[in-house]
């Protein structure tokens, strides 16, 4: 893949990475901030988060939100690594150059479309064995 293409990949990556930076900031000032407006004492704080449970189930989702956005902020990571170790567009398991539509489609993919189906038969074999 020449530099230009890189450049584009790159850019794309940088970008995603931004939302999901800000996403994370979101959730992450939302946090405090409620847990600053319904203590307001800082002492109290221990008991607060003993009482949480009952006003969870926004923070839950929340959570579930932050879980996915921290994942996904590492999976940019790991391909912005490759676009710096000068392997980025290669799939990481065979080795093969992975398809232009596909890096377009994710930009963030380290498998080629048939290691990713293959990895998805076996993981699906795995689900029926258990
Ligand atoms: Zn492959």
């Amino acid at each position: 893949m020449n530099n230009e293409k890189i450049e584009f990949y790159k850019n794309i990556l940088l970008s995603e990475r931004g939302k999901v930076v800000k996403i994370i900031d979101g959730i992450d000032k939302r946090w405090s901030k409620t847990i600053r407006d319904s203590v307001g004492d800082i002492s109290a704080y221990a008991t607060h988060l003993a009482d949480l449970g009952t006003d969870s189930n926004e923070r839950e989702k929340e959570t579930y939100m932050l879980e996915r956005e921290v994942r996904n902020l590492k999976i940019i990571d790991q391909a912005l690594k490759r676009v710096y170790d000068n392997t980025y567009g290669i799939c990481n398991f065979c080795g093969k150059d992975i398809s232009e539509d596909r890096l377009r489609a994710i930009p963030f993919t380290e498998f080629c479309i048939e290691c990713k189906r293959n990895e998805e038969r076996i993981n699906n074999n795995n689900r029926k064995n258990y």
